[in-house]
């Protein structure tokens, strides 16, 4: 395994190998950049085929992460932790504790929260060793709304900009997934006065939004391609390639689901294709937002507030992407490298510690 030839190595500051064989923990964690701040992203556990495929999911997602948080405003880089495992099988408090520890080894250069395979409870046991586990749950012991929060505001702005629409009222949305983002999404819209269709795999999901908000239920295979609106993708990644683009019949794109696309190219065909498409890592970075502002003072309300500035972020890139005929994924990463490339020149860090979205005036 080679990092350096690996495709997905991107000038990577920091790839380090971890193995605990007391506790069977393999793990890795990629720190892509610390330009704008300590590098932050999530601790997944999945039992990957091989290391070289643990390793290109931690090169790919730190990156991300690096933009992510660079367009969202907050004061971190990117970064990724990966454990080479099943969450059901081979996860143990031993495990996250040697996890922990390795986490720690950063010193704070690599922050880590839940993800796919780890829950904010693993977070708690892990913060006994390491403060660097971040990820608070909320007052029911779920995930904090604010990444269905700002995922609402990216798809107001999208209604914004194709159809010039202030409120959502009789908009038709189709929603892709109904777990603790596109379930409160759900919520959201249905109080705008939004035409839900819904799909999960998870049938009591489906009829329990049919119920609370007189939804629309199809099956897992169709949802992608309804007539709506608005398809909001909540559910996987890679929604988006050769097979689906063509049959897709909404007007425009916008869910939280990380990485939609399944290639970059898929962005311009969606763009050729006319269909407005706000960008997954715009749309969906409230839980970044969130994390970054854990801490002495924690307010959901400030939290809440700052969300909502994905809105604005969501329109500068669509703004751009129309201006310069480009497709808006490929616009999302010209304007996070450009505040990299900003806060690398500063003497200070473009963004500020009031976690400002995007400074949309300077470059938009
Ligand atoms: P979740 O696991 O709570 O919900 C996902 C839902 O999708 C589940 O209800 C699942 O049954 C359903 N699903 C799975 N396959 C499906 C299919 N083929 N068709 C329809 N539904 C299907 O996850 P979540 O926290 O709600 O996150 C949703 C997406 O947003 C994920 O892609 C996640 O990576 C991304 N995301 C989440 C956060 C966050 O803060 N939770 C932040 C950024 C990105």
């Amino acid at each position: 395994m080679t990092v350096f030839a690996s495709t997905d190595y991107n000038a990577h500051e920091i790839v380090s190998h971890f193995h605990d064989p007391a506790s069977g923990l393999r793990a890795i964690v990629a720190v892509h950049s610390t330009v704008l701040g300590p590098a932050f992203g999530g601790c997944r556990m999945y039992p990957y085929a091989d290391d070289e495929a643990a390793l290109a999911d931690a090169l790919r997602l730190s990156r991300a992460m690096t933009y992510k948080a660079a367009l969202a405003g907050v004061p971190f880089g990117g970064g990724k932790a990966v454990i080479i495992g099943d969450p059901a099988r081979d996860k143990s408090d031993a495990l996250l504790t040697a996890m922990a520890r390795f986490i720690d080894s950063f010193g704070g250069r690599y922050q880590t929260a839940d993800d796919v395979g780890t829950t904010v409870g693993d977070m708690a046991v892990m913060r006994r060793i390491t403060p660097y586990a971040r990820g608070l749950a909320d007052a029911a012991g779920e995930p904090c709304p604010a990444t269905a929060w700002g995922t609402y505001h990216g798809l107001r702005a999208v209604a914004r900009h194709r159809f010039g629409r202030r409120d959502l009222a009789g908009l038709s949305v189709a929603i892709q997934g109904l777990g603790s983002v596109g379930w409160r999404l759900a919520g959201y819209l249905a109080a705008d006065g939004v035409r839900l269709v819904v799909s999960d795999i998870r049938p009591e999901a489906v009829a329990r939004a049919v119920r609370a908000f007189g939804a629309t239920a199809v099956t897992p295979d169709r949802i992608l391609f309804e007539d709506v609106d608005i398809l909001s993708p909540n559910a996987l990644g890679a929604v988006f390639d050769d097979r689906t683009i063509p049959q897709l019949r909404a007007r425009a794109i916008a869910g939280a689901a990380n990485n939609q696309l399944a290639r970059p190219e898929h962005g311009r065909m969606l763009a050729a294709r006319g269909i407005t498409y706000a960008p997954d890592y715009v749309v969906n970075a409230g839980g970044l937002i969130d994390v970054a502002h854990e801490g002495p003072g924690y307010d959901p309300q400030t939290v809440l507030h700052c969300c909502a500035g994905i809105a604005e972020t969501v329109a500068a890139v669509l703004r751009r992407a129309d201006r310069d005929g480009a497709a808006p994924a490929d616009i999302a990463d010209r304007m996070a490298e450009e505040c990299l490339a900003a806060g690398a020149d500063a003497d200070k860090p473009l963004v500020s510690p009031g976690f400002r979205p995007y400074d949309i005036g300077a470059l938009a």
